[in-house]
């Protein structure tokens, strides 16, 4: 591991001057340790309180910094009796009332306080009074015998965990950087850090708590995120290799497949899937791993995409496996996959968190020894009892919904290093896929299968709400099925459930008495969920209403028909993933936006939905409107979560780091470790912390 076993810089947060056992275990809570977990503590944003203007200068509405003498201090009560805790300070151009809501302790230190005190906040006219008034300010005592760590100057605003204030990080992590700043060396040699023009580590850090300038602030950030995107890379990439070498590769020959598959379908496979198909096969052959990534808009036809390589890679004695988010999902596919694999007589099966002991304990003894070709399945797949045979390939459905950490637990199941194939529906930036995934190649399915109509979509207002209401009965009449998904409430699942009950009452009791209705909500269980989704699959049922547990992959082609009330509630992505589950089939289909909104970024989103069905056009503007984090679903995999580096500001190191990457490594993984020990130990450190599989 480490030439030191104790670095001074891993001690224990809670010996840090001013931290001690309490407070220790509340920075435990996020994540932070060490005191150089405090020292990379990154603050959220910077306030530029480095400039004290007289009070008399002070406008209402601006948030500023001011110094003055205490004068008076007071507690009122509201008609509520909630106390406000005020003082009076004035600097002698005027004066100016502090005032803190319902914290009366404010108050404790100031009542026989006559000095100064400075404060920072945002000042308001005051409802009552003459003076102005700045509501809820940060103050601290002027005090010449201390530095006033908090006031005029750049101040960092840390992100907090309950219990602990701004004002309390910001003491413990000055004093982590009086004692433990100097232990930081930098793993990057001079030479590289002059070649690419970066910051050296220390100073970064320091500036990063100490900014003179929001600028300089920025250049540290930017600095410390090149870090944390080089160790993930760099740990990621001597992962790959070391599997490569450790386990070997797959040898796959696909023989010209495409004919046979073509002859057993019901459809001509679209150009753009055959070209996908090929670029895939074309990689399979190659004697290093496939590292792929394959685009498509929703209906796409993605499937037939991975069944085409899973075919090759079986007919090659391989094993297969296929990660899907949701267990709905896996067994749509291990449904559509069953019939297109036993045209060519393997067998396909599925693993689900669900299945029994027995059932399934038979099932992973197959999967160990190789009898079992094709394996779907959900998280289970990656679980620890599971172990392949042979895995040849791995294919991840609607990656952005898994972590790079998971993916490579999938990988480590077998006895050689799979190819890997990922779909999307969501076009990834380009820098996104490189910070997450290293290099990765793509391919993009750029055709919706002939025939399709475009889905018809509409934008209505809930005064119009008897149309809608009779389009849908019209053609549920004709024999069509209609989604209803109900306005999101991202704020309490309950209440999202309950949203979702009172839409199903309104539409089985008073608009479609007569018809066959599901209701499909999170908070119910997962075999409810499934035996819903297959009873609409089979058409017993006419209407789905649903929450937004339907919006990835569902394929129930006779449904026409989707109404999405509160439209103005979902983002753009999500609009377009669930618009997606209609116009599968045949029929003409159309998406009804229902909202009441005028103007405004909700509006402007309605009217993209309506003017296009082109995935990649809304995925830009959605990237534009919402920033790439959201997007790579970041949040919703919570997986990697970058420290320190924003996706959005940084993504021109995720270019730096490439290159520095390359030249880190060299040709020889054994002289890049003798070259650079200190980023080798650094990374072994954090592999420990990440808990990365087995990166050595
Ligand atoms: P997605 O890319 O969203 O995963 P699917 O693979 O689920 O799309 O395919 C959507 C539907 O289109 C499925 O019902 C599938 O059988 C059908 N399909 C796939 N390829 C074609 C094609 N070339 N022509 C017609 N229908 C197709
Ligand atoms: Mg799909």
């Amino acid at each position: 591991m480490n030439n030191h076993p104790h670095p001074p810089i891993l001690t224990p947060v809670q010996f840090v001057k001013g931290v001690g056992p309490k407070i220790a275990k509340l920075l435990e809570k996020a994540n932070i340790f060490t005191a150089e977990d405090l020292l990379y503590t990154i603050p959220r944003r910077y306030e530029d309180r480095s400039k004290i203007p007289s009070i008399i200068d002070i406008q209402p509405n601006t948030t500023s910094t001011i110094k003055g003498r205490v004068l008076h201090s007071e507690i009122k009560k509201t008609k509520n009796g909630i106390p406000i805790a005020r003082v009076m300070i004035s600097d002698g151009t005027g004066k100016i009332w502090l005032s803190w809501f319902n914290q009366p302790w404010h108050i404790k230190k100031l009542t026989n306080y006559s000095g100064e005190i400075i404060a920072y906040g945002t000042v308001r006219e005051s409802t009552y009074e003459l003076f102005l008034e700045m509501n809820n300010p940060d103050w601290e005592i002027l005090d010449s015998s201390e530095t006033n760590t908090d006031f005029a100057q750049i101040t960092p605003i840390y992100p907090l965990t309950e219990g602990l204030t701004n004002k309390t990080m910001r003491k413990i992590i000055l004093n982590a950087l009086e004692t433990y700043a100097h232990f930081i060396s930098d793993p990057l040699p001079q030479s590289i850090l002059s070649k690419y023009h970066l910051t050296d580590l220390k100073s970064a850090i320091y500036n990063i708590h100490h900014p003179e300038s929001i600028e300089v602030a920025n250049t540290s950030r930017k600095r410390i995120a090149l870090e944390e995107f080089l160790y993930l890379q760099l740990g990621l990439t001597l992962q790959r290799l070391h599997l490569e070498k450790e386990k070997g590769v797959t040898q796959i020959i696909p023989n010209n497949l495409l004919q046979d598959i073509q002859k057993h379908l019901p459809f001509e496979l679209t150009n753009a899937q055959k070209k996908v198909i090929q670029e895939i096969w074309k990689d399979m052959e190659k004697s290093s791993p496939m590292n792929r990534l394959v685009q498509g808009d929703v209906g796409s036809g993605k499937t037939m995409v991975a069944f085409s390589a899973m075919l090759a890679a079986v007919k090659n004695g391989y094993q297969v496996a296929l990660m899907a988010p949701t267990e709905i999902l896996a067994q749509q596919h291990a449904d559509n996959l069953q019939k297109r694999f036993s045209d060519f007589g393997f067998e396909v099966g599925l693993l689900l968190g669900k299945m029994k002991k027995k059932e399934r304990s038979t099932l992973l003894d197959k999967i160990a020894c190789g009898l079992l070709p094709v394996i779907i399945g959900t998280h289970a797949l990656i679980q620890d009892t599971v172990s392949f045979h042979k895995l040849g390939l791995a294919v991840i459905d609607e990656q952005h919904r898994f972590g790079v950490l998971q993916r490579a637990k999938l990988y480590e199941k077998s006895s050689i290093k799979p190819d890997v194939l990922v779909m999307t529906a969501t076009p990834i930036p380009r820098t996104l896929t490189m910070a997450f995934y290293g290099d990765l190649d793509i391919s993009i399915i750029d055709e919706l299968p002939a025939g399709r109509k475009p889905i018809v979509t509409h934008f209505k207002r809930f005064s119009e709400q008897r149309t809608v209401f009779s389009g849908v009965k019209k053609l549920l009449d004709e024999g069509r099925q209609a989604y209803f998904i109900c306005p999101l409430i991202e704020e309490s699942e309950k209440l999202q459930a309950k949203a979702a009950t009172e839409l199903y009452d309104l539409l089985s009791e008073k608009i479609f008495p007569e018809k066959n209705i599901g209701l499909l909500h999170s908070q119910m269980k997962k075999e409810e969920k499934e035996e819903i989704m297959e009873q609409f699959r089979r058409h017993d049922l006419d209407i789905l209403v649903s929450t937004v547990v339907i919006e990835v992959g569902v394929d129930v082609p006779n449904a026409s028909i989707m109404v999405i009330m509160d439209a103005n509630r979902f983002g753009l992505s999500q609009l377009h993933q669930l618009r997606g589950r209609v116009g599968r089939g045949e029929h003409q289909s159309f998406c009804v936006l229902m909202a009441d909104v005028n103007y405004g970024e909700s509006r402007d989103r309605l009217d993209i939905m309506v003017q296009t069905n082109d995935g990649f056009k809304i995925a830009e503007e959605d990237l534009r409107i919402r920033g790439p984090g959201e997007i790579m679903g970041v949040r919703q995999s919570g997986e990697i979560e970058f420290r320190v580096a924003d996706l959005v500001q940084d993504a021109d190191m995720v270019e730096v780091c490439k290159k520095l990457l390359s030249e880190i490594l060299g040709n020889d993984i054994q002289e890049s470790k003798q070259k650079f020990p200190d980023i080798y130990s650094k990374l072994d450190r954090k592999k420990l912390r990440l808990n990365y599989a087995t990166i050595s």
